[in-house]
């Protein structure tokens, strides 16, 4: 499969074209921002560190029957996906508070969300990507009722999975945002999970292994993320 076009370069990943209507090839580049891309540094290999990480998780999820535009990896910083018609509402499960949760609410970090809350946020850089709701999304236009509806109950399923993945390798899964595309139709999980887009803890000591290391300055960004990779098992060889 060969990149053609390309279609659109976002903060992390550029997105080309390829030889079918129905696919493109996602290159993981090292850029990292926060901020709403106010801040942005290379970092070296987070790109290909991603692109492993993310097609680890993607097919475990695949395992659980939950719909992945993932196909196949291609290069160490490229790989083929179904072409999906992307949702514009970013998907936030949370099982503990962290970030803006602790920033809107004056919730203390850490605590423990029982049952774990879901959020939606406007996919809107220019705007912050504002905090929604399901009304709102459906009277803009943004998606169905019904999408929505599949896109909560994909989220939910996803952290039922993902939650004793991580806690087997002793991290603890605080939060993470999915974004969803429809494929022919169908509601399909898109962009990528990996950790520039969750939180992870250590299960023990609560050190920060996600991108909270790159916003707060902490360092060993990079580390972190294959530190994360190699306690699930994740093969980063050759890359
Ligand atoms: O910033 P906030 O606490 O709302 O983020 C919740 C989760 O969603 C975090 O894991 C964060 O990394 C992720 N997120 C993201 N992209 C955004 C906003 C949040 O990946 N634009």
């Amino acid at each position: 499969m060969q990149k053609h076009a390309l279609l659109y370069t976002g903060k992390a990943k550029s997105v080309y074209e390829t030889d079918t209507a129905d696919h493109l090839i996602l290159v993981f580049r090292d850029d990292t921002s926060a901020f709403d891309g106010k801040k942005v540094e290379q970092l070296a290999r987070k790109g290909r560190v991603n692109n492993r990480f993310n097609a680890f998780i993607m097919q475990k999820l695949a395992e659980a029957g939950i719909p992945t535009h993932f196909e196949r990896l291609l290069t160490p910083d490229e790989v083929l996906v179904k072409r999906l018609s992307m949702i514009p509402v970013e998907c936030v499960i949370r099982n503990y508070a962290a970030g803006s949760l602790c920033r809107r609410l004056g919730v203390t970090e850490g605590r423990e969300l029982t049952p774990p809350t879901f959020e939606l946020f406007y996919k809107d850089d220019a705007l912050g990507d504002p905090m929604v709701n399901e009304s709102l999304s459906v009277s803009l236009g943004w998606a169905t009722a019904e999408q929505l509806a599949q896109m909560k109950a994909l989220t939910y399923q996803v952290n039922d999975v993902l939650k004793p993945l991580f806690a087997a390798g002793g991290m603890l899964l605080v939060d993470f945002k999915l974004e969803f595309g429809l494929f022919q139709g169908q509601v399909v999980l898109g962009d990528e999970f990996s950790p520039d887009g969750c939180r992870l803890w250590d299960a023990e000591t609560r050190k920060k292994l996600d991108k909270d290391r790159f916003r707060q300055g902490l360092g060993g960004v990079v580390e972190a993320y294959e530190e994360v990779a190699h306690r699930l098992g994740v093969d980063l060889s050759g890359i």
